[in-house]
Order: C-alpha cells, then sequence, then structure tokens
C-alpha cells in the first residue's frame, strides 16, 4: 500500500533530535511524519533515570517523562507518529521513498534522525542496572558520583577522557583496559598516569556485574591468566565506543569512517538534496540530549527551507 501525494518531510527517529525536528516542522505547517521506531520510541533517554542537565527542569527530569513531554509537544502542533521502524530508503532522486515492513511513503525532505547505539559489555545485569550505577555517559552521571568508588571500561581516548573527567568528582577511579598499553593519544595518557585518584588495571575485563538495586560490585578478569577477582564500586562507567545507526541509509547517504552521517556543518544538510541530519547519528563529540535537539532544531528549519526553495 502507498500514499499518492509526497509528504513535505518525513523524519525518522523519535530521540530529542527527531521530537525536536517535529516540533520545528509541525509549527511551520509542514504536517512532519515521523518514524518512531518500534522498539525504542523515544531514544536513548527511554533507558534512563533521572535527568539533570536538560535545562528547564532545575529538580531534573526522568527520562522517559522528558520523552513524553517532546512527544506530547509534536503531537500538539500536529506531527504525525507511527510507532513503527523505517526498513528500507531510497533518498536519491527529487521524491524520497521511505518504507515500512506494510506501506511504502514518499517525501520532498528527510530528516534522518535514527541516533547512535552505546555499545554495550554484553553482561547479564548492564541493562536492569542502566541509570543504577551502570552508565555510558560520564558528563551526564559523573556528577552522581561524588566522594564515590568507580571504573571507567576501556582504552581510547574517550576512556581514558572520561576516566580522568570522573576523578573530579569520584574518591577513585580504576580504570580497565583489556591490554598492557593504552590507544589513548600520549598527552591523554600522561594526564592519566599522573592523576592521583586515577588506577589503570591493566590486563583486565569485566566478567560479572553483581548489585540487587544498585551497582554494588564487579568481577574481574586477568586477561593474561585469567584470574579472577572482585572490585567493591558504585559505579562502572562503560567507554568502549558507539554505533551509528546510519545501516539504513548506507550506499546512498555519505558516512565517514565510523559510519556517522556526513553533514555540511553548520548546517545539517547531507550530500543529498532535500536529506537533512541530525543528533548522535551525526555526532562524535558531544552526544548530549540538548545538543541533539539543537540539531534537530536546525533540520528542521533546513527542511523548511528547501522546500520554500522548491514552491
Ligand atoms: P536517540 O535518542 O538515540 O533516538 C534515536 C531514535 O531513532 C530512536 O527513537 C529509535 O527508535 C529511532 N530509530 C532508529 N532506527 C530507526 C528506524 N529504522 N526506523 C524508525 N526509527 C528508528 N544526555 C544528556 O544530555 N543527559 C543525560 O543525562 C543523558 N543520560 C543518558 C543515559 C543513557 C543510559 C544513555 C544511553 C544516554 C544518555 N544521554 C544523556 C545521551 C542522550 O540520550 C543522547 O545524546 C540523545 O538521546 C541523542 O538523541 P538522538 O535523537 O540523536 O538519538
Amino acid at each position: 500500500m502507498s500514499e499518492t501525494q509526497p509528504r513535505n518531510v518525513i523524519i525518522i527517529g523519535s530521540g530529542p533530535s527527531g521530537y525536536t525536528a517535529a516540533v520545528y516542522a509541525a509549527r511551520a505547517n509542514l504536517e512532519p511524519l515521523v518514524f518512531e521506531g518500534s522498539v525504542t520510541a523515544g531514544g536513548a533517554l527511554m533507558n534512563t533515570t533521572e535527568v539533570e542537565n536538560f535545562p528547564g527542569f532545575r529538580d531534573g527530569i526522568m527520562g522517559p517523562a522528558l520523552m513524553d513531554e517532546m512527544r506530547a509537544q509534536a503531537e500538539r502542533f500536529g506531527a504525525e507518529l507511527v510507532t513503527d521502524d523505517v526498513v528500507e530508503v531510497d533518498l536519491t532522486g527529487d521524491v524520497k521513498v521511505v518504507k515500512t515492513y506494510d506501506k511504502t511513503y514518499t517525501a520532498r525532505s528527510v530528516i534522518l534522525a535514527t541516533g547512535s547505539a552505546y555499545r554495550k559489555l554484553g553482561l547479564p545485569r548492564e541493562d536492569e542496572l542502566s541509570g543504577r550505577g551502570v552508565s555510558w555517559c560520564a558528563t551526564c552521571d559523573g556528577f552522581f558520583f561524588r566522594d564515590k568508588v568507580i571504573a571507567v571500561v576501556g582504552g581510547g581516548d574517550s576512556a581514558v577522557e572520561e576516566a580522568t573527567f570522573l576523578t573530579r568528582f569520584a574518591s577513585k577511579v580504576y580504570l580497565l583496559h583489556r591490554r598492557d598499553e593504552l590507544r589513548a593519544s600520549k598527552v591523554m595518557q600522561e594526564r592519566a598516569f599522573a592523576d592521583p585518584k586515577l588506577e589503570i588495571v591493566w590486563n583486565s575485563e569485566v566478567a560479572e556485574i553483581h548489585g540487587a538495586e544498585s551497582l554494588e560490585k564487579i568481577t574481574v578478569r586477568d586477561t593474561v591468566t585469567g584470574d579472577l577477582k572482585d572490585l567493591e564500586i558504585s559505579g562502572l562507567f562503560i567507554a568502549i565506543g558507539h554505533d551509528p545507526r546510519s545501516e539504513l541509509v548506507k550506499g546512498q547517504v555519505d558516512l565517514d569512517d565510523e559510519g556517522f552521517v556526513k553533514v555540511s556543518s553548520p548546517s545539517t544538510a547531507t550530500n543529498l538534496p532535500g536529506v537533512f541530519a541530525a543528533g548522535d547519528l551525526v555526532d562524535h563529540t558531544y552526544q548530549q540530549a540538548i545538543t541533539a535537539a539543537g540539531t534537530g532544531c536546525a533540520a528542521a528549519l533546513d527542511a523548511e527551507r528547501f522546500i520554500a526553495a522548491l514552491d
């Protein structure tokens, strides 16, 4: 089944970037159609507890409540929300084609806002304790670990940067790394080695995560000897990278080496006319709800201008 008239704009994704794009596009009378995704509608913040750094909420707000507000705001201005997955697109022509499993839609412009997935360790209890001691974002959650003992997993620039940043709050930070040398840049390493609160645990990986209501301890495996030991910590920051959800547009939209969508900053334009991208799907660096919302706004304004030029 397919529609006859192309829509003005289709937005793929329902995190802060997708919903913000929807609010702006709806208020510009573009009648946006938003695909929210079937499993993770609302985006990454649906998996967290308190969000304390989104402006406008002085006492903080729970992640799912924040996303409900954004969703309701987009609906209030007339955005059409479909809780379904986009499974195929053809974005190369003037009329963009967007398919779900059972329906085909067309539009004059498309905003890509599918976010990126934090890499997980793949251990039992990891998901249940997310927001309860297990975190993927030092900027977001570091503040909750004042005077606590915590660990960071990883060995690249972002892991070492997060570990160093977290020593501002924690009484002690273990940096667990699988090998006996770090991949991070020399400057970053020297800063880490000089930090009295930071201890690097070489040749180590997390074997188990323990805790009933919140994280209590982890079991660490020595990657050389196989020996196991417990580490009592109240925070575990997993910094082993993230994978942008760009599979859908691969081969059509230009991606960088790590799979993030390339845009001509400061605009949100991709290499394809009428196709814009926002949020964590394009962002290596900031990966925050407010920055995703900011580029979602920019994408809607870019789409609005693009459509105005067609008319
Ligand atoms: P996302 O929020 O990831 O949303 C992407 C959306 O795309 C999802 O709705 C998904 O369903 C949809 N989608 C993907 N593929 C398809 C498809 N094929 N079809 C249809 N829909 C699709 N940031 C902060 O600022 N403060 C915090 O306190 C904070 N805490 C966090 C805690 C956790 C546990 C995590 C994981 C992240 C946290 N972040 C926080 C980061 C923040 O959540 C992200 O930066 C932000 O959500 C990115 O928004 P986005 O719109 O780009 O993508």
